[in-house]
């Protein structure tokens, strides 16, 4: 991927543009607006969210926060000095109710409009909803924002009976985290097993096999048919007939890309804001990245959309780039890392996108598994164990990745084969 750091100013620095705008304060928009300005944008930039809050880290919302050992305070992207020294007007409580193309600008929900000389549609994603009878009692939560964190945390005291929906990313993290305070788990997934987009059946497994060792119960293939309860939710009815006491449920089901502003502006959408390889959409005046856009990988050879934190830090940095015209292709290897329990799990490419694993031991209890394609193209990696025993593995599965390179699975697996010297492996 690109530096950061501008080889050459570009022409349409001048503060004589109307202003950069940004729909979506959460980490892309943040992120973008401070990259602006390091490559040389010297106009206005107006960041627009409706959090009510200043641009924050998500990560931390189901681990630290929900620990204690991280406060709202500490999960601030950038400190207020920040915006006003460079000059980026931060606005928390601006929702944006409509885009015209034409014009060039965007209207508030207050009628005001903005103009713009570049807009980004930074807009994420938000949670999907439980759509059963129940679902709205009291003690039913989603975790995307901050304020969803804060009320979570105080569900999870020590002894209280926590149900989780979905065994994802949100409701594997949680299921550590409630475990590790105390509380009894259950995980309820509709699907045969856990992470079935993002890694491969053995991946899963190994990670499933750990929770329950921990003393999670884990219920696949059975949905949730009501949330029991009067006002508050007292329980779960499954699919498959059981009933669950619970004290309070989390809901992990996924999410759905916020693409309405878009849409209702004519702009291309699919599976996410639809955008080319440099993150711009059918309106070359319009960009979007982050969770909310779908792009061309040049390494998968088709459309993605990513949700995770290093999608949107490299989407930051090359689509503020491109905003100034710099014409940069985003082809990152995607990176992605996940804690539970003393656990990191890191994947690196798209091991869903695989059809053959390797396994490979790098250390007691860790493990770095390959997935391969059909041409024996190695796609993705997915280490799980102990950080220093999986980490350098992955990192190198990283550049392998993005020389698209075959590598014998002998070799893979093989623990005294240095990864590094597979570097120079054939590539397609
Ligand atoms: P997710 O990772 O997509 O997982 C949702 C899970 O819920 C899937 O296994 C899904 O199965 C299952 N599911 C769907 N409908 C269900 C139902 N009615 N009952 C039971 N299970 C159901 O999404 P998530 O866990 O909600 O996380 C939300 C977002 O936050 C994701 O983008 C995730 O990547 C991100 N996140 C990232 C991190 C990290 O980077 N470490 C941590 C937490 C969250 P199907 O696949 O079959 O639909």
């Amino acid at each position: 991927m690109s530096p950061a750091t501008p080889t050459s100013k570009p022409a349409s620095v001048s503060s004589a543009h109307a202003p950069m705008v940004i729909i979506g304060a959460g980490q892309t928009g943040a992120r973008t607006a401070h990259a602006l300005r390091e490559n040389g944008w010297e106009g206005e930039i107006a960041l627009l969210g409706d959090e009510g809050i200043a641009p924050y880290d998500r990560p931390p919302l189901s681990k630290s926060v929900l620990l204690g050992q991280k406060t709202a305070g500490e999960c601030a992207l950038y400190d207020d000095a920040f915006y006003r020294d460079n000059r980026i007007d931060l606005r928390p409580h601006a929702r944006v109710a409509a885009i015209d193309r034409a014009a060039r600008r965007v209207t508030l929900g207050n009628g005001d409009t903005l103009p713009f000389h570049r807009l980004l549609i930074a807009t994420g994603a938000e949670p999907r909803r439980l759509s059963v009878r129940g679902a709205n009692l009291r003690g039913v939560h989603y975790l995307r924002t901050l304020p969803d964190a804060l009320a979570i945390v105080d569900a999870l005291a020590p002894g209280q009976r926590i149900a989780i929906v979905g065994a994802g990313f949100i409701g594997l993290e949680i299921a550590a985290t409630a475990i590790t305070r105390g509380c009894e788990v259950v995980v309820v997934e509709a699907a045969a097993r856990a992470l079935m987009r993002a890694v491969p059946e053995i991946v899963a497994g190994y990670l499933i096999e750990r929770h329950r060792a921990m003393g999670v119960d884990v219920r696949f293939a059975t949905q949730v048919d009501a949330v029991l309860g009067e006002s508050r939710v007292t329980g779960l009815k499954l699919s498959d007939g059981a009933t669950l006491d619970c004290d309070a449920v989390v809901v992990g089901i996924g999410v759905t890309p916020r693409t309405a502003l878009a849409e209702a502006a004519g702009i291309d959408v699919a599976d996410g804001v639809a955008v080319d390889d440099t993150l711009r959409t059918n309106d070359p005046n319009i960009f979007a990245a982050g969770d909310v856009c779908s792009f061309p990988h040049r390494l998968f050879r088709r459309r993605i959309r990513l949700e995770c934190w290093r999608n949107a830090e490299d989407h930051a940095r090359v689509v503020a780039r491109n905003m100034l015209e710099y014409g940069e292709t985003y082809s990152a290897v995607p990176w992605f890392w996940s804690d539970q329990y003393d656990m990191t799990i890191q994947i690196a490419g798209m091991p869903a996108f695989g059809t053959t694993s390797v396994v490979r031991e790098t250390g007691t209890s860790s493990r770095v598994f390959f997935a391969l394609d059909n041409d024996g193209v190695l796609v993705g990696a997915s280490g799980v164990g102990v950080t220093g025993e999986i980490a350098r593995d992955v990192r190198v599965a990283q550049e392998l990745i993005a020389r698209r390179a075959i590598v014998p699975p002998a070799l893979l697996s093989d623990r005294s084969t240095k990864l590094k010297s597979l570097l120079t492996a054939e590539a397609v």
